[in-house]
């Protein structure tokens, strides 16, 4: 291979034609790599909103279980409550009668504040339903932006694709003009570091590395001479 000349020419409007062909290509497969990113973070909120109904139907499961328990064992102490008042007819002796009589007091006591809790869970059961409607909603409302926000970004990357196909057809036609003798040279560099492989030449500095530049290499870059930056070795250019 033969190594490039010290006054090869490689023209500063080829390679600012390059750079930001590069340049161009770079944004548009960054936007390609980020979009089944995006599309994750979308279908996340849906599986957000979907942890919240099932969360909130397990609640409300709970909270109607409890009210069952505390039902039945209402049931079971009105139950019993009549089988001692059945008793107190045939209630042998004073003594017994009036036992009788302070053990269902105590379980109407009881029957009552269980009625107030039973309320209480009913009320709970209520609030978990509404708030399993609303949840639902959410759900249902995640599932629609899902899918015109996927859409949307579908049809954005096809786009993307569309131009990115047309950056490479540009690109190609591009370095169709590159010097015969720096041709290797420059896909090896190219093909390493992207559009970082070009650099423009911004206030006397290299536009990639900002190292300033020599006179030497500047007024070679003036000439269109193929010069590397002698610090990030980019292609140097005329901004
Ligand atoms: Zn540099």
């Amino acid at each position: 291979m033969a190594l490039p000349s010290t006054t090869t020419k490689f023209s500063s409007v080829l390679l600012r034609t390059l750079h930001n062909t590069l340049q161009q290509r770079t944004d548009l497969e960054g936007q390609l790599r980020r979009g089944p990113l995006q599309i994750k973070a979308v279908q996340s909120m849906v599986d957000e909103a979907q942890a919240n109904v099932d969360a909130a139907a397990e609640t409300l499961k709970k909270t109607r279980m409890t009210a069952d328990e505390k039902q039945l064992q209402l049931q079971t102490r009105e139950a019993h409550v009549k089988n001692l008042q059945g008793k107190l007819n045939t209630a042998a002796s004073n003594k017994e009668f009036s036992l009788l009589k302070d053990q269902i007091a105590a379980d109407e006591q009881a029957n009552s504040v269980q009625s107030d809790e039973i309320l209480e869970v009913l009320e709970r059961i209520d609030t978990c339903e509404i708030e399993l409607g609303r949840a639902q909603k959410k759900l249902e409302q995640a599932q629609a932006d899902q899918t015109k926000r996927v859409n949307e970004i579908e049809a954005r990357l096809e786009q993307v694709r569309q131009d990115l196909a047309r950056i490479n057809e540009q690109l190609a036609a591009h370095e169709a003009d590159i010097p015969a003798a720096v041709k290797a040279d420059y896909r090896r560099l190219v093909d390493a570091r992207g559009d970082e492989a070009l650099a423009a030449v911004e206030q006397d500095s290299c536009g990639g590395c900002y190292q300033t530049l020599t006179t030497q290499v500047l007024n070679q870059v003036m000439l269109s001479t193929l010069t590397h930056c002698p610090n990030c070795n980019a292609f140097l250019y005329q901004a």
